[in-house]
């Protein structure tokens, strides 16, 4: 078993982190302060700066406009990108624009490739993922009541949606919602193409999460589809197989999104070593890092961290050798175990800084409110953990 990091990656490794230190996080004081639209236009400059670096939406194939990395590459990307929150947006490798796009990729006609996916990889547009319901449980999504139903050459839509993230200035939403409800469970629901300026489409509001209802990239939003017509050739994939396509959505994006986490984890980690090392709590000028409880929670966090990112690491080789079906318990305990530990590591290094860990003068207290999520979308701890031991129990049944 080979651990060792490729001489490309190591330099485009490299390549990133210098990007990441001097471009980005200079930005962040004004980032976590202001309106991300107004953002927009500084960020637009940065992503040309990737482009040239050849590093545009690096986990995209080369054909369609992409760099072409692996999926364990792109995890490694992903980590380096997770140090601040603007990395994966200035390298349009975006969630859910990248979930979007591998299944547009995938499933998508000629013309919706030419209309949604292109510009959607050259970052000139951006899209959401229009699947959770107000009133039904997401963690359980064959209870939807949103549906789809034909009249002449289209489609109408109707159904209360929200969590759509990034909906707020989205080109266009791509909708699940019941087109079959006769057919089994499982294949009664489709994916739709809904351009967000199509009559019916009402963003209601983005919702305020953890005190801060945020703007354009930054949100989630609420939509209600009111008698929403689309033609039917907005169906993306065939129709009754939107929770197949979900899936194929689902598996990548976890590595994508855990490697992130990753990131995030090393950044707090760095932060609390270096607070650790400078902070005196004793007249004789000793520090926090000479108490034996803060060297405990360094040693745990660093554990936790190398073990979760094993984990991710093998789920993402898993992935690209066996699928991501054979690869599917591998999937959930990362989902589980990343969200976990990067949740632990967060709260560690804002116990070590005390009240400036709480104040918004580091950046722990911005991953403390958004990264709290984590442990709930792309299915919550709980659905992971249930579905792995049931798999695991049978297993070992007689
Ligand atoms: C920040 C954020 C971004 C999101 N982005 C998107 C997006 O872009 N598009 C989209 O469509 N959705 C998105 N979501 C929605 C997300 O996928 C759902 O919130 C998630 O699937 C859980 O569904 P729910 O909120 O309806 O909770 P429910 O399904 O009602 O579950 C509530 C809680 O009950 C527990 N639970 C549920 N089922 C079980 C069970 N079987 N056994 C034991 N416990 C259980 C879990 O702890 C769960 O947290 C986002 C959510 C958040 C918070």
């Amino acid at each position: 078993m080979d651990f060792a990091v490729s001489e490309k990656m190591v330099t485009v490794l490299e390549m990133i982190d210098e990007f990441v230190d001097k471009e980005l996080i200079p930005l962040e004081p004004e980032f976590f302060t202001c309106d991300f639209k107004k953002m927009v236009p500084v960020l637009e400059e940065k992503r040309k700066m990737v482009k040239k670096m050849e590093l545009w939406a690096p986990n995209q194939p080369i054909e369609i406009g992409g760099a072409g990395f692996d999926l364990v590459e792109h995890g490694l990307i992903s980590e380096a990108l997770g140090k601040s929150p603007l990395g994966h947006y200035v390298f349009g490798c975006q969630a859910p624009d990248a979930g979007n796009i591998e299944i547009l990729h995938k499933y998508g006609t000629d013309e919706q490739k030419k209309k949604y996916l292109l510009p959607l990889v050259d970052g000139k547009i951006r899209s959401c993922f229009s699947m959770t319901e107000v009133d039904m449980p997401g963690s359980n999504p064959v209870m939807m009541e949103t549906t789809a139903v034909k009249d002449g050459d289209d489609y109408v839509i109707n159904g209360h949606k929200w969590y759509s993230s990034a909906a707020d200035n989205s080109e266009f939403a791509i909708v699940m919602a019941v087109t079959n409800p006769t057919a089994p469970t499982y294949l009664q629901a489709s994916m739709i193409i809904v351009p967000t300026h199509t009559k019916g489409f009402n963003l209601v509001r983005n919702i305020p999460v953890m005190g801060h209802a945020g703007d354009d990239y930054m949100s989630h939003g609420e939509i209600l589809y009111q008698s929403c017509r689309v033609p039917q050739k907005n169906l993306l994939g065939p129709e009754g197989q939107g929770f197949v396509i979900a899936q194929d959505r689902l598996g990548p994006g976890r590595i994508h999104h855990c490697m992130r986490w990753l990131g995030i984890c090393k950044r707090s980690f760095e932060l609390m070593c270096r607070y650790a090392n400078i902070r005196k709590i004793r007249p004789d000028g000793r520090t926090l890092a000479s108490r034996d409880i803060v060297k405990q929670w360094v040693a745990e966090s660093a554990a936790e961290i190398q073990a979760a990112r094993l984990m991710t690491l093998h789920a993402a080789w898993a992935i690209e050798k066996y699928g991501a079906k054979a690869a599917r318990d591998e999937i959930s305990m990362i989902k589980y175990v990343v969200a976990n530990t990067m949740q632990h590591v967060i709260d560690n290094a804002i116990q070590v800084h005390g009240g400036l860990g709480m104040s918004d003068d580091t950046i722990l207290s911005h991953y403390y409110r958004h990264e709290r999520a984590a442990r709930i979308y792309d299915g919550a701890d709980e659905v992971h953990k249930l579905s792995v031991a049931k798999r695991l129990l049978k297993k070992y049944q007689d």
